[in-house]
Protein backbone atom coordinates (compact mmCIF):
# COMPACT_ATOMS: atom_id res chain seq x y z
CA UNK A 1 0.00 0.00 0.00
CA UNK A 2 2.99 2.08 0.28
CA UNK A 3 3.80 1.80 -2.98
CA UNK A 4 0.28 2.76 -3.94
CA UNK A 5 0.38 6.56 -6.71
CA UNK A 6 -3.38 6.38 -7.77
CA UNK A 7 -4.51 6.77 -5.10
CA UNK A 8 -1.89 7.04 -2.65
CA UNK A 9 -2.28 5.63 0.62
CA UNK A 10 -1.96 9.33 1.80
CA UNK A 11 -4.21 10.83 -0.30
CA UNK A 12 -6.45 8.23 1.50
CA UNK A 13 -5.46 9.26 4.53
CA UNK A 14 -5.98 12.71 4.09
CA UNK A 15 -9.24 12.71 2.90
CA UNK A 16 -7.82 14.42 -0.30
CA UNK A 17 -10.37 12.84 -2.76
CA UNK A 18 -13.23 14.59 -3.39
CA UNK A 19 -16.38 13.36 -1.52
CA UNK A 20 -14.22 10.49 0.21
CA UNK A 21 -15.34 10.30 4.15
CA UNK A 22 -12.61 10.33 6.86
CA UNK A 23 -10.62 6.95 6.99
CA UNK A 24 -8.44 5.65 9.84
CA UNK A 25 -6.79 2.84 8.90
CA UNK A 26 -5.33 0.61 12.02
CA UNK A 27 -2.75 -1.85 10.48
CA UNK A 28 0.23 -3.68 12.67
CA UNK A 29 2.93 -2.56 10.44
CA UNK A 30 2.11 1.61 10.07
CA UNK A 31 1.27 1.72 13.80
CA UNK A 32 2.41 3.64 16.56
CA UNK A 33 0.95 2.09 19.11
CA UNK A 34 1.69 -1.06 20.17
CA UNK A 35 0.79 -4.08 22.21
CA UNK A 36 -2.31 -3.43 24.33
CA UNK A 37 -2.83 0.04 23.12
CA UNK A 38 -2.74 -1.23 18.92
CA UNK A 39 -5.31 -3.50 20.15
CA UNK A 40 -7.96 -1.55 21.04
CA UNK A 41 -9.50 -0.59 18.18
CA UNK A 42 -9.92 -4.46 17.75
CA UNK A 43 -11.76 -4.98 21.04
CA UNK A 44 -13.79 -1.89 20.36
CA UNK A 45 -15.06 -3.15 17.15
CA UNK A 46 -15.79 -6.47 18.69
CA UNK A 47 -17.65 -4.77 21.13
CA UNK A 48 -19.83 -2.66 18.46
CA UNK A 49 -18.37 0.17 19.81
CA UNK A 50 -16.17 1.18 16.14
CA UNK A 51 -18.48 2.02 13.69
CA UNK A 52 -18.53 1.37 10.63
CA UNK A 53 -15.52 -0.58 10.26
CA UNK A 54 -14.42 -2.29 6.56
CA UNK A 55 -12.30 -5.73 7.77
CA UNK A 56 -9.40 -6.49 5.39
CA UNK A 57 -7.75 -9.97 5.66
CA UNK A 58 -4.21 -10.35 4.51
CA UNK A 59 -3.15 -14.06 4.81
CA UNK A 60 -4.74 -17.28 4.59
CA UNK A 61 -6.86 -18.96 7.30
CA UNK A 62 -5.49 -21.98 8.65
CA UNK A 63 -7.82 -24.68 10.05
CA UNK A 64 -7.61 -24.58 14.14
CA UNK A 65 -9.14 -27.67 14.42
CA UNK A 66 -5.99 -29.31 13.60
CA UNK A 67 -3.44 -27.15 15.20
CA UNK A 68 -2.79 -30.16 18.03
CA UNK A 69 -1.54 -28.58 21.05
CA UNK A 70 -0.53 -24.62 20.03
CA UNK A 71 -2.02 -22.93 17.47
CA UNK A 72 -1.59 -20.96 13.82
CA UNK A 73 -2.61 -17.92 13.56
CA UNK A 74 -2.75 -15.32 16.22
CA UNK A 75 -3.80 -11.33 17.10
CA UNK A 76 -3.33 -10.29 20.56
CA UNK A 77 -3.70 -11.53 24.04
CA UNK A 78 -6.83 -12.73 25.91
CA UNK A 79 -6.74 -10.72 29.56
CA UNK A 80 -8.71 -13.23 30.83
CA UNK A 81 -6.97 -16.46 29.57
CA UNK A 82 -3.48 -15.11 28.58
CA UNK A 83 -3.66 -17.08 25.79
CA UNK A 84 -2.91 -15.43 22.40
CA UNK A 85 -6.60 -14.50 20.42
CA UNK A 86 -6.68 -16.71 17.40
CA UNK A 87 -7.26 -14.81 13.54
CA UNK A 88 -9.86 -17.16 13.11
CA UNK A 89 -11.78 -15.49 15.84
CA UNK A 90 -11.38 -12.02 15.05
CA UNK A 91 -13.26 -13.05 11.66
CA UNK A 92 -16.05 -14.34 13.59
CA UNK A 93 -16.16 -11.75 16.02
CA UNK A 94 -15.67 -8.60 13.60
CA UNK A 95 -16.47 -10.16 9.99
CA UNK A 96 -20.51 -10.03 11.03
CA UNK A 97 -20.26 -6.69 12.17
CA UNK A 98 -18.10 -5.24 9.46
CA UNK A 99 -19.81 -3.39 6.91
CA UNK A 100 -17.63 -4.90 4.18
CA UNK A 101 -15.03 -8.01 4.47
CA UNK A 102 -12.13 -7.81 1.32
CA UNK A 103 -9.44 -10.97 0.88
CA UNK A 104 -6.33 -8.51 0.59
CA UNK A 105 -3.72 -11.29 -1.61
CA UNK A 106 -4.09 -14.23 -3.48
CA UNK A 107 -3.33 -16.25 0.32
CA UNK A 108 -6.36 -14.61 1.82
CA UNK A 109 -8.33 -15.16 -1.42
CA UNK A 110 -7.97 -18.31 -2.06
CA UNK A 111 -5.50 -20.21 0.48
CA UNK A 112 -2.00 -19.00 -1.66
CA UNK A 113 1.02 -20.54 -1.00
CA UNK A 114 0.11 -22.08 2.65
CA UNK A 115 -2.43 -23.56 1.15
CA UNK A 116 -0.91 -25.60 -1.40
CA UNK A 117 -1.26 -29.22 -1.53
CA UNK A 118 -0.31 -31.39 1.57
CA UNK A 119 0.10 -28.07 3.82
CA UNK A 120 0.01 -29.52 7.62
CA UNK A 121 -2.43 -26.10 8.59
CA UNK A 122 -5.28 -26.74 6.58
CA UNK A 123 -4.98 -23.40 5.04
CA UNK A 124 -7.78 -21.66 2.83
CA UNK A 125 -9.24 -18.46 1.90
CA UNK A 126 -11.72 -16.35 3.16
CA UNK A 127 -14.28 -17.45 0.78
CA UNK A 128 -13.98 -20.44 2.20
CA UNK A 129 -13.92 -20.02 5.34
CA UNK A 130 -16.94 -17.63 5.92
CA UNK A 131 -18.81 -19.24 2.77
CA UNK A 132 -18.87 -18.01 -0.97
CA UNK A 133 -22.30 -16.69 -0.31
CA UNK A 134 -21.51 -15.20 2.36
CA UNK A 135 -22.32 -11.19 2.58
CA UNK A 136 -21.52 -8.21 4.78
CA UNK A 137 -24.88 -6.97 6.97
CA UNK A 138 -25.28 -3.72 4.20
CA UNK A 139 -25.27 -7.07 1.97
CA UNK A 140 -21.94 -6.69 0.55
CA UNK A 141 -19.84 -10.11 -0.44
CA UNK A 142 -16.81 -11.05 0.23
CA UNK A 143 -14.18 -8.86 -2.16
CA UNK A 144 -11.02 -10.76 -3.07
CA UNK A 145 -8.20 -8.95 -4.36
CA UNK A 146 -5.62 -11.22 -4.98
CA UNK A 147 -1.84 -11.13 -6.44
CA UNK A 148 1.55 -12.35 -4.82
CA UNK A 149 1.20 -9.69 -3.57
CA UNK A 150 -1.54 -7.47 -4.70
CA UNK A 151 -1.11 -4.67 -6.98
CA UNK A 152 -0.61 -1.63 -4.52
CA UNK A 153 -3.04 0.56 -6.34
CA UNK A 154 -5.52 -2.46 -6.73
CA UNK A 155 -5.58 -2.31 -3.24
CA UNK A 156 -6.03 1.51 -2.33
CA UNK A 157 -8.62 1.95 -5.42
CA UNK A 158 -10.84 -0.67 -4.42
CA UNK A 159 -10.59 0.49 -1.08
CA UNK A 160 -11.67 3.59 -2.43
CA UNK A 161 -14.54 2.78 -4.35
CA UNK A 162 -15.69 0.63 -1.74
CA UNK A 163 -15.87 3.07 0.77
CA UNK A 164 -17.57 5.74 -1.76
CA UNK A 165 -20.44 3.12 -2.34
CA UNK A 166 -20.99 2.42 1.79
CA UNK A 167 -21.48 6.13 1.92
CA UNK A 168 -23.64 6.23 -0.74
CA UNK A 169 -21.55 8.67 -2.98
CA UNK A 170 -20.65 5.75 -5.74
CA UNK A 171 -22.16 2.72 -7.02
CA UNK A 172 -21.63 -0.90 -6.12
CA UNK A 173 -18.55 -2.84 -6.89
CA UNK A 174 -18.73 -5.22 -10.24
CA UNK A 175 -17.43 -8.11 -8.72
CA UNK A 176 -16.57 -11.45 -11.28
CA UNK A 177 -17.51 -15.04 -9.69
CA UNK A 178 -14.50 -15.16 -7.23
CA UNK A 179 -15.19 -11.91 -5.95
CA UNK A 180 -12.24 -9.69 -7.80
CA UNK A 181 -13.46 -6.46 -9.13
CA UNK A 182 -14.04 -6.90 -12.36
CA UNK A 183 -13.05 -3.81 -14.26
CA UNK A 184 -9.40 -4.49 -12.56
CA UNK A 185 -9.56 -8.37 -13.06
CA UNK A 186 -11.60 -8.77 -16.32
CA UNK A 187 -8.77 -9.85 -19.31
CA UNK A 188 -5.95 -12.00 -19.15
CA UNK A 189 -1.83 -10.39 -18.49
CA UNK A 190 -1.31 -11.80 -22.51
CA UNK A 191 -4.47 -9.34 -23.56
CA UNK A 192 -2.39 -6.16 -22.21
CA UNK A 193 1.03 -7.13 -22.08
CA UNK A 194 3.89 -5.27 -24.16
CA UNK A 195 5.19 -8.55 -25.82
CA UNK A 196 1.91 -9.29 -26.87
CA UNK A 197 2.41 -8.21 -30.57
CA UNK A 198 5.39 -10.09 -30.96
CA UNK A 199 3.63 -13.28 -29.82
CA UNK A 200 1.06 -12.41 -32.71
CA UNK A 201 3.95 -12.58 -35.31
CA UNK A 202 5.40 -15.62 -34.23
CA UNK A 203 8.45 -14.30 -32.39
CA UNK A 204 9.04 -16.51 -29.20
CA UNK A 205 12.30 -16.04 -26.60
CA UNK A 206 14.61 -18.96 -26.07
CA UNK A 207 16.56 -17.52 -23.78
CA UNK A 208 16.59 -14.75 -20.40
CA UNK A 209 17.29 -11.66 -21.63
CA UNK A 210 15.83 -11.64 -24.94
CA UNK A 211 13.00 -9.07 -25.72
CA UNK A 212 10.46 -11.41 -27.22
CA UNK A 213 7.45 -12.88 -25.90
CA UNK A 214 8.48 -15.57 -22.85
CA UNK A 215 5.65 -18.36 -23.28
CA UNK A 216 8.09 -20.69 -24.42
CA UNK A 217 9.76 -20.07 -20.98
CA UNK A 218 6.94 -20.60 -18.73
CA UNK A 219 4.90 -17.76 -19.12
CA UNK A 220 1.23 -18.38 -17.71
CA UNK A 221 0.19 -14.63 -19.30
CA UNK A 222 -2.54 -16.05 -21.62
CA UNK A 223 -4.86 -17.75 -18.54
CA UNK A 224 -3.67 -15.57 -15.99
CA UNK A 225 -6.18 -12.05 -15.25
CA UNK A 226 -4.48 -9.89 -13.80
CA UNK A 227 -3.87 -5.97 -14.68
CA UNK A 228 -0.36 -5.46 -13.83
CA UNK A 229 1.16 -5.30 -17.40
CA UNK A 230 -1.14 -2.31 -18.06
CA UNK A 231 -1.07 -0.87 -14.35
CA UNK A 232 2.86 -1.77 -14.07
CA UNK A 233 3.98 -1.97 -9.84
CA UNK A 234 4.84 1.11 -9.03
CA UNK A 235 3.77 4.46 -10.63
CA UNK A 236 3.31 2.63 -13.78
CA UNK A 237 6.79 0.84 -13.48
CA UNK A 238 7.21 -2.70 -14.13
CA UNK A 239 4.82 -5.64 -14.87
CA UNK A 240 6.33 -8.77 -14.86
CA UNK A 241 5.87 -10.10 -18.68
CA UNK A 242 7.03 -6.23 -19.60
CA UNK A 243 10.11 -6.21 -18.14
CA UNK A 244 11.15 -9.94 -18.79
CA UNK A 245 9.59 -11.94 -15.78
CA UNK A 246 7.16 -14.28 -16.31
CA UNK A 247 3.68 -14.36 -15.50
CA UNK A 248 3.52 -16.90 -12.76
CA UNK A 249 -0.34 -16.29 -12.73
CA UNK A 250 -0.15 -15.43 -8.87
CA UNK A 251 -3.79 -13.78 -8.98
CA UNK A 252 -5.32 -17.10 -9.76
CA UNK A 253 -6.87 -19.62 -7.52
CA UNK A 254 -4.92 -22.40 -8.35
CA UNK A 255 -1.73 -20.69 -7.43
CA UNK A 256 1.25 -22.02 -7.02
CA UNK A 257 0.17 -25.72 -7.46
CA UNK A 258 -1.49 -25.44 -10.76
CA UNK A 259 1.17 -23.17 -12.40
CA UNK A 260 4.38 -25.16 -11.40
CA UNK A 261 6.90 -25.69 -12.14
CA UNK A 262 6.96 -22.41 -13.47
CA UNK A 263 9.57 -22.42 -15.92
CA UNK A 264 8.07 -25.18 -17.86
CA UNK A 265 5.47 -24.37 -20.36
CA UNK A 266 2.75 -26.43 -20.96
CA UNK A 267 1.33 -28.36 -23.88
CA UNK A 268 -1.49 -25.79 -24.91
CA UNK A 269 1.63 -22.85 -24.55
CA UNK A 270 3.81 -25.50 -26.62
CA UNK A 271 0.77 -25.79 -29.26
CA UNK A 272 0.18 -22.00 -29.36
CA UNK A 273 3.67 -21.16 -29.45
CA UNK A 274 4.56 -23.66 -32.53
CA UNK A 275 1.28 -22.40 -34.46
CA UNK A 276 1.76 -19.11 -34.21
CA UNK A 277 5.40 -19.61 -35.57
CA UNK A 278 4.71 -21.91 -38.16
CA UNK A 279 1.55 -20.76 -39.38
CA UNK A 280 -0.01 -17.19 -39.41
CA UNK A 281 2.92 -15.42 -37.19
CA UNK A 282 5.61 -14.81 -40.12
CA UNK A 283 2.90 -14.68 -42.94
CA UNK A 284 1.72 -11.88 -40.42
CA UNK A 285 4.55 -10.06 -40.05
CA UNK A 286 5.64 -10.55 -43.64
CA UNK A 287 2.35 -9.33 -44.91
CA UNK A 288 2.96 -6.23 -42.15
CA UNK A 289 6.10 -5.46 -43.16
CA UNK A 290 5.65 -5.45 -46.60
CA UNK A 291 2.46 -2.99 -46.33
CA UNK A 292 4.15 -0.57 -43.68
CA UNK A 293 6.83 -0.51 -46.19
CA UNK A 294 4.86 0.57 -49.15
CA UNK A 295 2.59 2.25 -47.76
CA UNK A 296 3.36 3.66 -44.48
CA UNK A 297 6.92 4.01 -44.13
CA UNK A 298 7.42 6.35 -46.77
CA UNK A 299 6.06 10.31 -46.88
CA UNK A 300 2.92 10.59 -49.35
CA UNK A 301 3.59 12.41 -52.58
CA UNK A 302 2.18 15.33 -52.24
CA UNK A 303 5.58 16.01 -49.39
CA UNK A 304 8.06 15.13 -51.56
CA UNK A 305 9.92 17.65 -53.49
CA UNK A 306 9.29 17.64 -57.47
CA UNK A 307 6.56 18.10 -60.00
CA UNK A 308 3.80 16.35 -57.36
CA UNK A 309 4.35 18.70 -54.82
CA UNK A 310 1.61 20.41 -53.54
CA UNK A 311 1.72 22.02 -50.29
CA UNK A 312 4.51 22.69 -47.86
CA UNK A 313 8.07 24.04 -48.84
CA UNK A 314 9.10 24.31 -52.12
CA UNK A 315 12.53 24.72 -52.76
CA UNK A 316 13.27 27.98 -55.17
FE1 LIG B 1 1.52 -13.35 -23.40
FE2 LIG B 1 3.47 -13.90 -21.61
FE3 LIG B 1 4.06 -13.66 -24.18
FE4 LIG B 1 3.33 -11.50 -22.75
S1 LIG B 1 5.20 -12.72 -22.49
S2 LIG B 1 2.66 -12.01 -24.82
S3 LIG B 1 1.80 -12.43 -21.40
S4 LIG B 1 2.73 -15.23 -23.26
FE1 LIG C 1 1.08 -12.27 -10.92
FE2 LIG C 1 1.26 -12.68 -13.55
FE3 LIG C 1 0.00 -10.54 -12.61
FE4 LIG C 1 2.68 -10.74 -12.42
S1 LIG C 1 1.47 -10.56 -14.30
S2 LIG C 1 1.26 -10.03 -10.82
S3 LIG C 1 2.91 -12.96 -12.03
S4 LIG C 1 -0.63 -12.69 -12.34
Amino acid sequence: MTAATNPSLEDLLRGCLPGMPPVVLYNPVFAFETGEDFMQAWFKAAAGRLDPFVLVLEGSVPNEEINGDGHWAGLGVDAATGQPILTNTWIDRLAPRAAAVLAMGTCAAYGGIPAMRNNPTGAMGLRDYLGWKWVSRLGVPIISVPGCPAQPDNITETLLRLVLHLTGMGPALDLDEQGRPEWIFGRTVHESCDRAGLAEHGQFSTSHGDGRCLVKLGCKGPVAKCNVPVRGWVNGIGGCPNVGGICMACTMPGFPDKYMPFVEPDTAARVYATTARLAHGPLLKYLRDRRIRRNFDREPGWRSRGAELTSGYRAR
